[in-house]
């Protein structure tokens, strides 16, 4: 998975906005690690926290022995903690597919921000904050944002859309899953195509840049094209390709011509389909 399609995940967790943020630097390994101080000579870049092992991000949140006390406290298993250990972007890849819900997925990236916090605070204040407190502090983050968007547990279970929960396909059939993201403070747009078998492992990933408008209305059909155009370059026999973006769905089905933007954009993936039929 790349990393634009790690933060298309990320991006979509109901956390606070310092969260996200942190979330978007993890994906993108940009977190001032002692290894990166250490490049540019401003530091031995070893680990401030255990003294064993130099100081990368997969370190801090995956190998060091203080780090997996923490996550052990917060009830996440093994099995989660010593997933793959390529990168930060491997293990992060592998937990996407062992948690089963949100709320886990997005506790998981607030411990891990506390994990940086405590870093930093051992760092720059010579001060360690016990294990206990990482883990409450994660709780009351969460808390106390919930509460103040009014949301109970329940809400959030119940607000997830059917499209937030992924389901197998069946038997012998590849799920195609299509997303886009505009972030309108930057204007940058990304898109994600992901395939998946009916085992739910993970057959194939792409993500881009979208260099056009950041519009969802243009950058939704450009992920549901290279959602399609996967399909065929793969030669999938039976494919199922799954978008939450209802509008694009229904202009594709539309038999009359759109002359709007979106319009023209789907245009593009029916020509994708056509060719495809004609082709096989
Ligand atoms: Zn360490």
């Amino acid at each position: 998975m790349s990393t634009s399609a790690l933060w298309l995940v990320l991006s979509r967790l109901p956390v606070p906005p310092k969260i996200r943020l942190f979330g978007w630097r993890l994906a993108h390994e940009a977190l001032p690690t002692g290894r990166r101080l250490q490049m540019a000579g401003m530091s031995d870049g070893q680990c401030p926290l255990c003294g064993h092992g130099i100081e990368t991000c997969l370190h801090v949140f995956q190998e060091c022995s203080a780090s997996v006390s923490i996550l052990r406290t917060c009830g996440f298993p093994d099995s989660i903690i010593m997933a793959s250990r390529g990168s930060v972007g491997d293990w992060l890849e592998s937990i996407l597919w062992l948690f089963l819900t949100r709320d886990e997925l997005r506790f998981m990236l607030v411990v891990l921000y506390h994990l940086w916090e405590q870093q930093n605070i051992l760092v720059h204040e010579n001060c360690l904050l016990p294990g206990w407190q990482v883990v409450c502090s994660s709780r009351t983050l969460l808390a106390s944002f919930d509460s103040a968007q009014g949301l109970t547990s329940t809400d959030r279970m119940d607000s997830a859309t059917p499209s937030d929960i992924w389901r197998k396909p069946p038997h012998a059939t590849v799920k195609i899953n299509v997303d886009a993201a505009c972030e309108m403070d930057s204007l940058r747009s990304t898109f994600g195509v992901l395939a998946r078998d009916d085992n739910g492992l993970v057959v194939a990933c792409h993500a881009s840049l979208f260099s056009g408008p950041c519009n969802a209305g243009i950058v939704e059909p450009e992920a549901l094209r290279a959602g399609i155009q996967m399909t065929i370059g793969l030669q999938l026999s039976r494919t199922i390709v799954e978008s939450d973006a209802m509008n694009v769905v229904r202009q594709l089905t539309l038999t009359q011509l759109d002359k709007s933007i979106t319009g023209s954009s789907t245009t593009n993936c029916n020509m994708v389909i056509e060719r495809s039929l004609s082709n096989g």
